[in-house]
């Protein structure tokens, strides 16, 4: 099996960590999301495996459709001012703890993610930690 990095991620606007220790994917803490999706409003819960697609939402998610995503502390927007190549829906950002920033689109469905950082050291930095981002 290939080797995992799961992500640690905190809100860009107010730095609170957006990690839920009391609901675990992957055995993991969850990141945690409000969203707005279909004029609904509910709770997502995404797993932290970089590249893993698992979540769990208390509210429906419509195929194809974009939701919108907040941060539950300071409720600020966590859309980013990216939009995804695939399908040119607007795309989620989420400050990695350590450096580096996690973007994905914000339509249910698409794949499309990535991660950015602000140069090359950082990221050199950041898979050589080990505080357990490598699992
Ligand atoms: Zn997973
Ligand atoms: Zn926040
Ligand atoms: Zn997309």
């Amino acid at each position: 099996m290939e080797k995992q990095i799961s992500l640690a991620v905190k809100c860009p606007e107010c730095h609170r960590s957006l990690m839920d220790s009391h609901v675990k994917l992957h055995n993991l803490p969850a990141i945690r999301a409000d969203i707005e999706i279909a004029g609904e409003r509910g709770i997502i819960h995404l797993c932290p495996v970089y590249g893993c697609y698992e979540r769990k939402a208390n509210i429906p998610l419509p195929d194809r459709i974009s939701a919108k995503f907040f941060c539950p502390e300071c409720h600020k927007s966590l859309i980013s001012d990216k939009f995804c190549p695939e399908c040119s829906a607007k795309m989620v950002g989420f400050d990695i703890e350590g450096g580096g920033v996690i973007i994905f689109c914000s339509r249910v469905g698409c794949k499309e993610h990535d991660l950015l950082f602000e140069n090359p050291s950082e990221a050199g930095k950041y898979l050589h930690d080990d505080t357990g981002y490598f699992n």
